[in-house]
């Protein structure tokens, strides 16, 4: 058969019932499984056989959702955890340890940038920050002998600027490391980064992949391209014995295709335990049969309410990769020329204080922090989770006064330019 469409994959992929079994991925809400001697449960202990024995380390409802997403990204290999921040954590901390340093994109998700600034710091992880358009010359300078890893997002949350992989690919293969990207705000619908020459793919699932805002839920996907056994003693926790696991080396018993999330299983979730619930991947999977759909509704609304703003004589400034014109609307036609994403930012020219008189006013969109599902929801950084902040340090962190973040949901994009228009009047 042919190589399926996402639409296809979306639905099929990751599970395949046999004779009288459920047509639906069933939930397993089962902590444990049952053998029938020691022996046998000994072989998935040493990992020689595989199968389930206790649902921190592996549970079939989520193996099948993460089978579902890897086919989607077209990775070899994939595992959910119980958040977003859990996904990016393991994927750098499965390959960094103490000493060991990473290079990062500073446009990403603020929660991500405290992990690897604050908390990784602790950890002994040191992390370089580099602005995500700058020259290879640039990126280059930021690496080190023990630099282990090279970070980004597709689409940055909530700079929205757009990462071109190619250029962040090709200086972290030059450095031998592995680039990871969160592909969460794309999804794999609008860009598969590893055929761009990504490496390791992770996703908050809360956003888009359920999309009803109902789970949160994260998910890292290998792409088994990378050859961690060239660089033996860079990689050595993939690449010789685990004496905390059977003296199992990851790379020689699962090959490229499985070596890092086994380990990532094997170590990570068995010591750290951040697992996704049975359930939780239950509504992720839902979420993913209609994700193509979705985000089709969702980028076809952000371009006609951005368009909307543009031409509203009292907004100062609309950032939208879809908008001719944007600083990024090359590299996202580039990247992801069937659309990008649903959220958008913008400023009206009264500044701070129409931005909270517009967010007063709205009626369609809720106030939340939370962006990218079916509900169209809106948030004011400089009064609500950026409060404690004065104008000039707002500035310094790329988030002005005046900015409102939109997350266009499914709602009629009628309608919900209606709403915008009474409450921009207002402002
Ligand atoms: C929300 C988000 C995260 C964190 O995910 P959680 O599921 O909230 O833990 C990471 N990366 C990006 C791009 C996000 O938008």
């Amino acid at each position: 058969m042919n190589k399926l469409h996402t639409e296809t994959l979306c639905i099929q992929a990751g599970y395949s019932p046999e004779n009288g079994e459920p047509r639906q991925i069933p939930i397993i809400q089962s902590t444990t499984f049952k053998y029938a001697t020691s022996e046998d449960m000994g072989k998935l202990f040493d990992l020689e056989a595989s199968g389930y024995f206790y649902s921190r380390l592996q549970n079939p409802t989520c193996d099948m959702v993460a089978a579902r997403i890897a086919a989607l990204e077209g990775g070899t290999a994939a595992m959910l955890t119980g958040s977003g921040q859990a996904a990016n954590f393991y994927a750098l901390f499965n390959i960094a340890s103490c000493g060991d340093h990473i290079v990062s994109s500073t446009a990403i998700y603020g929660g991500t940038f405290n992990l690897l600034g604050v908390t990784m710091k602790r950890m002994g992880i040191e992390v370089t920050f580099v602005d995500p358009d700058c020259t290879e010359e640039e990126l280059q300078a930021a690496f080190r002998p023990n630099t282990k890893a090279l970070f980004g997002e597709t689409i940055a949350n909530p700079a929205l600027t757009v990462l071109d992989i190619e250029k962040f690919a090709k200086v972290a293969h030059a450095n031998g490391v592995p680039l990871i990207i969160d592909n969460t705000f794309a999804t794999p619908v609008n860009c598969r980064p590893i055929e761009w020459g990504a490496d390791i793919v992770t996703h908050s699932t809360t956003k888009y992949m359920d999309g009803h805002g109902v789970a949160v839920g994260g998910c890292i996907v290998d792409s088994g391209k990378f050859d961690w056994t060239k660089y033996p003693e860079k990689f050595a926790g993939l690449c010789t014995p685990d004496d905390s696991y059977h003296g199992v080396t990851y790379t020689e018993r699962f090959g490229l295709e499985g070596a890092f999330i086994t380990k990532c299983t094997a170590q990570l979730m068995r010591d750290l335990g951040s697992v996704q619930s049975p359930q939780s991947a239950f509504y992720l999977g839902l979420g993913l049969e209609s994700l193509p759909f979705r985000m089709k509704q969702h980028c076809a609304n952000a371009q006609a309410i951005a368009e909307y703003l543009q031409s509203n004589e009292k907004v100062a400034w609309v950032k939208y990769c879809g908008l001719k014109g944007d600083k990024y609307y090359d590299l996202a036609q580039k990247y992801m020329p069937n659309g990008s994403c649903g959220v958008i930012s913008f400023g009206l020219k009264g500044g701070r204080k129409a931005a909270e008189t517009f967010m007063k006013n709205l009626k369609l969109g809720s106030i939340e922090t939370h962006v990218a599902d079916s509900r169209t929801c809106c948030l004011h950084p400089a009064s609500a989770t950026h409060r404690q902040m004065t104008d000039e340090q707002l500035t310094a962190c790329g988030i002005g006064a005046d900015l409102i973040r939109l997350s266009c949901g499914l709602e009629n994009a009628e309608d919900l330019i209606a709403d915008l228009a009474q409450a921009i009047e207002k402002a």
